[in-house]
């Protein structure tokens, strides 16, 4: 190193040298089952309820209890395998991972190892202007462990609490293949990954209430080296802009090291929201080795290929499927699908709307803007926008057959928000309906040509560009209802007359 060393390392060089590597992300994302019941035993599953009044000697880990398969916790976790395109193994083993964890009074957790449920498959993500596939290593099915919690005590003294409601949920947890290669990737995945969950209905896909939960492994390479670098783990993520955050972080702290001749450590990492990086958990070297064995309390895991199929032939309708079909049905554009279909009751939504109102391609230009801006400001889901699909649709007509224009339609749009009469009605009782017929046109033409009859002269005079400023006028006497094109007759006549 040279004697000005630091100094000379530029922040333009720096950003050169950061060029020539590439990261790698895989993701484990832990997914809780929309069950009524727990994995193991019957307690209930509901988020919310006091501490420790939802458990069992089951979920308690008591000695000398059997523990019983939540079939429906199977059902979902073999739905999110097929619509992923997953393999589901006709055999699959529980397996006891072994560790103490206040939180784990048992010793261990029930969760699959060497035979999960579920293996390959992919999810196709954005990247650059086309699309990627990320592929998967496996779904398992696991319970989840009970949460712990620090409430400040007496004189301010943190405690230690133990909350075993959560202990015993239904999770099943997604392992992607090393296939992301950066925190953008990695948060598009993240989206879609929760939209498939959500639109199986097998997942609510809370984060604030932990219902999915995402760890990020993560290395860096030099672009071109086929090795992958060490990875260091990243825990405690409860966003997904948090994870594309912590992505960026941590790859940049790995570069830092490596050009400065170290290593990458194997690690786990916890990230820290509000300073923004990424700090050690806890080393390889103490990392627990979780003697895994075959759960002797459960047999293993045997699905009649038949059920599955059943399964399959269940399975709704994904996201990708609603996007083809309606650029195919409706020739939109798929950009307006992908908008259209963030969630299956957009999706039925718009597809209400587009056919009532006979003009898809308009009908997805409203959603998009109008009803989205109004929901993105209120926060409101689709099922709480008070425009229903029909009345929406009927509006949309009305200015598709130009019975209204669109100005005039978005008034109208406003008056509906908080009424709950149809476009026509308003349109009528409010007497914003087009003015066309010859009789009121010429009215409104004599109207303004009186009001302004200095213009009116420049305009009999041969001065052209005044006649704009007369159909401006006309146009704002009428509150934008005069007929665009026929005002302008109206008053070339009523000109010409005078
Ligand atoms: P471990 O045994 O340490 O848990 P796994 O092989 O089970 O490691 O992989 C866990 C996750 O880490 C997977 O999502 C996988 O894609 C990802 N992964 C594996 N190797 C790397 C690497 N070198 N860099 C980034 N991610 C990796
Ligand atoms: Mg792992
Ligand atoms: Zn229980």
């Amino acid at each position: 190193m040279s004697a000005t060393g630091p100094a000379t390392e530029s922040t333009a060089g720096a950003g050169a040298r950061q060029d020539r590597y590439e990261t790698v992300v895989g993701l484990e994302v832990h997914a809780q089952l929309r069950t009524e019941s727990k994995i193991f035993c019957g307690c209930s599953t509901k988020f919310g309820a006091r501490p420790n009044t939802q458990v069992c000697p089951v979920c308690l880990g008591l000695p000398g209890v059997l523990p019983v398969l939540n079939e429906r916790a199977v059902r979902f976790a073999v739905m999110t395998g097929l619509a992923v395109g997953a393999k589901v193994a006709e055999r699959s083993v529980f397996a006891r991972k072994n560790y103490f964890y206040p939180d784990l009074p048992k010793g261990y957790q029930i969760s699959q190892y060497d035979r999960p449920l579920c293996t390959g498959g992919g999810i196709d993500i954005r990247s650059g202007g086309g699309w990627k596939r990320i592929g998967l290593v496996r779904i398992h099915l696991e319970e989840d462990a009970g949460k712990s919690l620090h409430p400040e005590g007496r004189e301010g003294v943190t405690t230690t609490r133990v909350d075993l409601n959560r202990s015993g949920v239904p999770l099943i947890e997604i392992v992607s293949e090393p296939d992301i290669r950066s925190g953008t990737e990695a948060y598009d995945y993240l989206i879609r990954l929760k939209q498939i969950l959500m639109y199986l209905d097998v997942c609510d896909g809370n984060m604030e209430e932990g219902s999915l939960r995402c760890d990020a492994n993560v290395s860096v390479r030099l672009k071109g080296q086929a090795a992958f670098g060490t990875k260091a783990e990243i825990k405690n993520m409860n966003s997904f802009r948090n994870v594309e955050r912590a992505i960026a972080f941590e790859t940049d702290r790995q570069i830092r090291i490596v050009e400065s001749g170290g290593r990458v450590a194997q690690e786990t990492l916890l990230w820290n929201a509000d300073k923004g990086i990424a700090e050690t958990m806890r080393s390889k070297e103490e990392a627990h080795d979780y003697r895994y064995f075959p759960e002797p309390d459960l047999l293993t895991l045997d699905l009649d290929p038949a059920w599955v199929e059943a399964v399959r032939s269940e399975l709704p309708e994904l996201p990708h499927q609603i996007r083809d079909r309606l650029t195919r049905d409706f020739g939109i554009p798929e950009y307006d699908a992908e908008v259209l279909t963030e969630t299956r009751s957009l999706a039925t939504y718009y597809e209400e709307v587009a056919r009532r109102s006979g003009n898809p391609k308009l009908a997805s230009n409203w959603i998009m803007t109008e009803v989205n801006g109004i929901r993105n400001k209120e926060g409101q889901s689709i099922e709480e926008f008070p425009i229903r699909p029909d009345r929406l649709g009927d509006l949309i007509k009305m200015i598709a057959t130009e019975r209204i224009s669109g100005k005039i339609g978005k008034q109208v749009f406003e008056m509906m928000l908080t009424r709950p009469e149809g476009p026509d009605e308003l349109v009528k009782a409010h007497g914003l309906l087009p003015i066309d017929d010859e009789g009121s046109l010429r009215a409104l033409a004599r109207e303004v040509i009186a009001a302004n009859p200095g213009p009116a002269a420049e305009v009999r005079a041969g001065k052209e560009r005044t006649f704009a400023f007369l159909v401006g006028q006309a146009m704002k006497q009428s509150r934008g209802r005069a007929h665009p094109e026929k005002i302008q007759e109206a008053l070339r006549k009523e000109l010409g007359a005078g």
